[in-house]
């Protein structure tokens, strides 16, 4: 079995990381692609995060209908912070071909994480690149970090989608549109629940 993980905030999910996760799943052939929603996104500290129960059940409404697509609760369920590393330590255990999926500004991100060599020892990584992008995904400043990482990534070829969840959740307190970029069903739990209208974002916390 080969399966990609998509791990992230999910405030809210939207088309950019259901087009990642396909891109992931053609070039790897991977047999399913599991989303799991942070708990705690110690990361994203410095804004207010929506429940992650909110967060959960968006992330479902966002995979309905796409069948090699899995939403997993482990971190949800998990208490304290959630550390990828623990979550894919936890389930590569069981066997199997395992790739933690995710975007450049991610990757750049991963020495600031827990116990980053970990992670690149339990799992490989799938990593999105743009078309335009001929070099400069695994920086010389990534390798003195996690040294032998460039043997650990797969590249993933994906279109440029400059769509983000900071900027989707603008759109809805601004009530601008949100059509296509979040799908129908994503958008129904938002307008339900009354998520994002009220707009509490702290302006001075630069999205990660
Ligand atoms: P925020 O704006 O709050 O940072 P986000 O849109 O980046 O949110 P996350 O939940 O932080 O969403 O992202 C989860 C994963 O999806 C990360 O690996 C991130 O790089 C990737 N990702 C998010 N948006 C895109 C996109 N438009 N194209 C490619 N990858 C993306
Ligand atoms: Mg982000």
């Amino acid at each position: 079995m080969r399966t990609g993980i998509l791990g992230g905030t999910f405030d809210p999910p939207h088309l950019g990381h259901l087009v990642l996760a396909a891109a992931a799943r053609h070039t790897l052939e991977l047999d399913r692609v599991l989303f799991i929603p942070a708990g705690d996104p110690w990361r994203k500290a410095g804004r207010r995060v929506t429940p992650a129960e909110d967060r959960l059940d968006m992330t479902r409404a966002l995979v309905e209908g796409v069948e090699w697509a899995v939403v997993s609760d482990i971190e949800v369920r998990r208490e304290g912070p959630s550390y990828t590393t623990e979550t894919l330590e936890q389930l590569a255990r069981d066997g199997g071909d395992w790739w933690f999926i995710l975007g450049a500004d991610a990757l750049a991100d991963l020495p600031h994480w827990s116990h980053p060599e970990r992670i690149i020892s339990a799992v490989r990584l799938a990593v999105a690149r743009r078309p335009d992008e001929t070099d400069g995904v695994i920086t010389p400043a990534l390798q003195a970090a996690l040294p032998g990482i460039e043997a650990r990534v797969d590249l993933v070829p994906m279109p440029r989608l400059d769509i983000s969840s900071s900027d989707l959740r603008e759109r809805v307190r601004d009530g601008r549109p949100t059509q296509f970029l979040l799908q129908d069903a994503v958008r129904a739990v938002i307008d339900r629940r009354g998520i994002y209208f009220d707009g509490d974002e702290d302006p001075g916390a630069p999205p990660l």
